[in-house]
């Protein structure tokens, strides 16, 4: 291993990590939610981080990440201050917070007439007030939130991503805590978010060489949590599929070769017009590598 970070607090996905110069050039990296894009369609992940062609943002996303910030904001605060009254007070100005840094995100509405700011941000409290149902958070003292981890595996392959939240028990025990906001249906996102703990378990491991004793997804459109305990022989195993996928990247990168994969999916996908699947056209392939390459946003964290 020749790199290993981990650093809390609010940074953008771009943001250098601990110890590293803003001009450094940062190495290409796997993140779970590429990964995962790789996973379910070669060519989405091409079009996302390869092409970098936009898409707009759903209400519904920018609702996550406005509720993932303010579950950060919460525990930051005093212990007996984590009531629900308190963190719904958090949502106005962690809203104006994050429209003024990521302006595109306020765009979402300005087309939107059915779902006007007011009736998203009850609805983002709906979110908060089912997260006090699940969870007393003047019980807990996360070690952090919104934790960047960085670590390099076998064959080079560098992992990047960040927890939501990372719990540490007295006896150094670890647990991982995902808040899932989105609206993918269970079924389909449950693979896909076991696929991303399972990721953060493994670099985890690797920068603090302790298994972690619980992987927590919390489900806050549904009200539900879901706990899962990792053992270290699964890790190895899914270590092996992490360097296997990167091993696939690379050699798409390499000649342009990022193929359509349909599924169920396709209806989430911004990029049908582009898709030989459904009769569209890729742009030209710009070519390999990009510094920023496998990048997580905002968005992805929230979902
Ligand atoms: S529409 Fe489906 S097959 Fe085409 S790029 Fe998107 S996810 Fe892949």
């Amino acid at each position: 291993m020749i790199t290993a970070t981990d650093s809390a607090g609010p940074s953008g996905a771009g943001a250098p990590g601990a110890g590293e110069a803003s001009t450094v050039v940062r190495r290409p990296a796997l993140s779970p939610s590429r990964a995962g894009d790789f996973k379910q369609c070669p060519l989405l992940y091409r079009f996302r981080v390869v092409d970098k062609l936009p898409e707009q943002p759903t209400p519904v996303q920018v609702r996550g990440t406005l509720v993932h910030s303010v579950l950060e904001r919460l525990y930051s605060l005093p212990a007996a201050e984590r009531v629900p009254e308190r963190a719904k007070a958090l949502l106005v100005p962690a809203w104006e917070e994050l429209a003024a840094e990521q302006p595109d995100l306020a765009r979402v509405f300005r087309e939107d007439e059915l779902k006007p700011e007011t009736a998203w941000l009850e609805s983002a409290g709906k979110l908060i007030d089912t997260y006090f149902k699940l969870e007393d958070p003047r019980r807990l003292e996360p070690e952090a939130c919104e934790l960047r981890v960085e670590v390099e595996i076998g064959n080079g392959v560098l992992l990047r991503g960040f927890v939501d939240r990372l719990d540490v028990a007295p006896n150094g025990d670890l647990r991982v805590v995902d808040y899932k906001t989105g609206a993918a249906p269970r079924q389909i996102g449950e693979m896909r978010a076991l696929f991303q703990m399972k990721f953060y378990a493994v670099a985890l491991w690797r920068l603090r060489g302790v298994v972690p004793r619980q992987l927590k997804l919390i489900y806050l459109r549904d009200g539900e949590a879901l706990a899962y305990a990792p053992d270290e022989g699964e890790l190895v195993r899914f270590e092996r599929t992490l360097e296997a996928i990167w091993r696939a990247i690379l050699r798409a990168g390499e000649t342009g070769d990022f193929r359509p994969s349909k599924s169920k999916l396709c209806d989430w996908c911004d990029h049908k017009a582009h898709c030989p699947a459904f009769g569209g056209s890729p742009p030209e392939y710009p070519g390999w590598p990009d510094p920023d390459l496998g990048a997580e946003t905002a968005l992805d964290r929230a979902d």
